[in-house]
């Protein structure tokens, strides 16, 4: 079982990853936790340098090296993980990729996903599970928490506002795929819907 979260910076998504984590496993099931950029060896390197070049990499580039890291982690870890009937537990995939480098960045969104889907050979998740939040209380959010590096801070008001709008676009075009829900409820009653999708999903 291959199950995502995705949304922007600051939406919640590690903390719901975590808490899944811990119920999955509570229930003896295995799990993987896992995430992207920098899910390897490799891939921590290509994190860093999209990260701290952000801004002054070519779109095209970047969208490379974002495709680059997902084919590595995909392949040397995550298929595996599955293919052992492992849960693996993820922090960003390719909905991130064309929410940032197609919507943010203005790639177009058909090359942005035909792009990861060469590079991880067509795999997609069971389960996305997308932390939608509007880039202000994000940002109210991390303002708040003692993080020294700004995530959002990166980029302008309005690229936020075009990656959190890309995210919902491909919910509405993936419904079954996707569970959308509202990042700004308590983290505990997001946990619980998290959990009702996954259910069902476990056997
Ligand atoms: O989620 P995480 O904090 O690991 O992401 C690192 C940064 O990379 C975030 O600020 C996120 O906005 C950015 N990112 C991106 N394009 C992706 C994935 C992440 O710009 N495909
Ligand atoms: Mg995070």
């Amino acid at each position: 079982l291959f199950i995502t979260f995705e949304g922007g910076d600051g939406a919640g998504k590690t903390t719901q990853a975590t808490l899944l984590e811990q119920w999955v496993t509570a229930r003896g099931r295995a799990v993987v936790r896992t995430r992207e950029p920098g899910g390897t060896e490799v891939g921590v390197r290509i994190r860093d340098i999209v990260l701290h070049h952000r801004g002054h990499i070519d779109p095209r580039a970047e969208a490379l090296l974002y495709a680059a890291d997902r084919a590595h982690h995909i392949a040397t870890y995550v298929r595996p993980a599955v293919a052992r009937g492992d849960v693996v537990i993820q922090d960003r995939y390719l909905d991130s990729s064309v929410a940032y480098q197609g919507a943010g960045r203005v790639l177009d969104a058909d090359d942005v996903r035909a792009l990861s889907l060469w590079a991880t050979d067509g795999l997609l998740p069971d389960l996305t599970v997308l932390l939608d939040l509007d880039p202000a209380a994000a940002r109210r959010r991390l303002d708040a928490d003692e993080k020294p590096f700004d995530r959002l801070e990166a980029e302008k008001e309005e690229f936020h506002a075009r990656v959190r709008a890309g995210f919902l676009a491909l919910a509405d075009a993936e419904p079954e795929r996707f569970l959308v829900l509202d990042a700004e409820a308590a983290p505990d009653d997001l946990a619980a819907r998290v959990r009702e999708a996954v259910a069902h999903r476990l056997d």
